[in-house]
């Protein structure tokens, strides 16, 4: 008896070993070295017309990087979509990972609406390490495929429910869709078609740490 608790013990260690490592929040390109980043609140060129962040570094859960990691790997194989030929592949670009808790109150003060920016209250999946915001762009080119909107886009257009566009548009959109949510196990947001958390994301501690 005696020795089957002490095996419980150990495998109930390893678990919780593997989860937390798995939560640990650490940077992307540690992981996955070629993933192409466009971080705009490392700018000016976002919604709040500030640089909120003071490096050009994106930070995401280990668990979510490496779903990330099959969604980017599968992207690069694809040479041709929808009639365009992409010699070197396709692969994700990042707008945004783990953000700080008081980078969320900040947005939330300039924009208070939950639609589109978390209430710092209850934290955005975001301040989890448990969100991202992506999008496609062409290896040989470095150019992002066609989208419906701009990032932060604040209307209905970015949601993945606006049908009113160019079927080329709806194709790239459809593409990140599948990818993330079939081969990443990333569950979508319906309001904004850049916006993906791993499934679980709401149960991850809330993180306040600046990124250095
Ligand atoms: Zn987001």
């Amino acid at each position: 008896m005696k020795i089957f608790f002490t095996l419980f013990l150990a495998l109930a260690f390893t678990f919780l070993k593997a989860q937390s490592a798995l939560d640990e929040v650490v940077p992307i390109k540690q992981l996955i070295p070629d993933i192409g980043l466009d971080l705009r609140y490392s700018t000016v060129n976002n919604f709040t017309n500030q640089k909120l962040y003071s490096i050009d570094e994106a930070y995401l859960s280990i668990g979510a990087i490496n779903r990330l990691k099959l969604v980017h790997d599968s992207l690069k194989q694809i040479k041709q979509y929808n009639g365009i030929d992409y010699p070197k592949g396709l692969g994700i670009k990042i707008f945004d990972g783990y953000r700080p808790r008081a980078v969320q109150y900040l947005m939330f003060e300039i924009f208070p609406n939950p639609t589109y920016v978390a209430d710092p209250g209850s934290g955005s999946i975001h301040n989890r390490g448990g969100a991202v915001d992506v999008s496609i762009y062409d290896i040989s080119t470095g150019n992002e495929l066609l989208m419906p909107t701009e990032f932060d886009w604040f209307g209905p257009e970015a949601s993945h429910s606006y049908s009113n566009l160019p079927q080329n548009i709806i194709a790239n959109r459809t593409l990140l869709y599948n990818m993330m949510v079939d081969v990443g196990g990333f569950v979508p947001y319906d309001a904004e078609w850049w916006h993906y958390t791993i499934p679980g994301a709401s149960s991850l501690p809330l993180l306040d740490f600046q990124m250095k």
